[in-house]
């Protein structure tokens, strides 16, 4: 499914989960030079950030132009957000539904300061390209993951820093069953493997049991959601 390569390099926001990895992998296909940021924000499943290093490894290993095309890996530290945003991802509390209809999940701002921060750091690298995996698809309702959000977001950027940033989001309209295709496309089986055994997308941080589909608790919402599109994405294959 290769295209031409595009120039004017690319910054990949890599926490080491499932989608993020995918759009990596989307990115490594596409892009001249590709970089990635990871953030570290007090979250609890900091465990996913462990995972990011052999996952670019791997990510190299399956590819001999993604290793080529693979350059420096950034972390920064926003721990100011885990302060300010007491929510079950940062806080020993359990996950739940609140009474705004939002799950406690939802770190207030997550995606637009995580995305300001890129630009940001695109900015003094020369990066074009900002990469995410938000998807407004199953995305909990979580609105920074909205298309109009990162479109908004888009703009704002680009009159505050006076560039011509785009930010490409290509999950945004598909579901967890598409994610797992769109990385057997860009990677085949090698791939899908990669992330089923390294990635990490559970809330909890748990390691847990190896399922089917990877490594997680099986029972918070990510697993959950993560297990159904395993699911169906193997139904769909067979099918
Ligand atoms: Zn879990």
């Amino acid at each position: 499914m290769s295209g031409p390569l595009q120039e004017g390099g690319a910054l990949v926001l890599f926490s080491g989960g499932q989608d993020s990895t995918t759009c990596l992998a989307w990115a490594l296909e596409r892009f001249d030079r590709v970089e990635t940021v990871g953030f570290d924000y007090g979250q609890r499943h900091r465990v996913e950030l462990e995972h990011r290093k052999s996952l670019m490894v791997g990510l190299s290993r399956l590819n001999g132009a993604w290793a080529r095309r693979l350059k420096d890996d950034h972390t920064l530290s926003l721990s100011a957000l885990g302060k300010v945003s007491e929510t079950a991802l940062t806080r020993n509390v359990a996950i739940d539904m609140e009474e705004d209809g939002l799950p406690n999940t939802f770190v207030p701002g997550r995606n637009i300061i995580f995305l300001t921060f890129a630009a940001a750091l695109a900015y003094r690298r020369g990066l074009k390209h900002i990469v995410g995996g938000m998807c407004e698809t199953d995305y909990s309702g979580y609105p920074d993951c909205r298309d109009d959000t990162i479109k908004a977001l888009q703009v704002a950027i680009n009159l505050g820093m006076e560039r011509r940033f785009v930010l490409d989001t290509p999950l945004m309209w598909i579901d967890k069953a598409a994610t797992w295709r769109l990385a057997e496309s860009l990677g085949g089986p090698a791939l899908v493997d990669l992330i089923i055994e390294d990635t990490h997308t559970c809330y909890l941080g748990e390691r847990g049991a190896r399922h089917a589909w990877g490594h997680g608790c099986g029972t918070c919402p990510a697993c959950i959601l993560r297990a159904e599109g395993y699911a169906r994405y193997r139904a769909e294959a067979v099918g």
